[in-house]
């Protein structure tokens, strides 16, 4: 089984050089390929078209989100150069 996930939408993320907020957009788009087992998650992972991932019974989508977004973000994040007020 796999799964298309598309998260789409705006952050308040915090400017490290003028400690200002600045808006980020978020745009994922991945498939994510669930597996079942370690051995299947070994084969599903050589795929191509996606990433897998180790899913038991149940799978928390909001985890699986929340770590996606995260995971986009920058580590640093800066207003680009000329926009930002310091
Ligand atoms: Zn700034």
């Amino acid at each position: 089984m796999s799964l298309l996930l598309a998260i789409h939408g705006e952050v308040e993320l915090t400017c490290q050089r003028c400690l200002g907020g600045m808006r980020h957009t978020v745009q994922i788009e991945r498939t994510l390929h669930l597996a079942r087992n370690e051995t299947e998650l070994e084969r599903l992972d050589a795929l191509p078209d996606g990433d897998a991932i180790l899913a038991g019974e149940k799978l928390n989508l909001v985890d699986l989100v929340e770590d996606e977004v995260l995971l986009s973000l920058p580590l640093a994040a800066m207003h680009a150069e000329g926009e930002c007020p310091a």
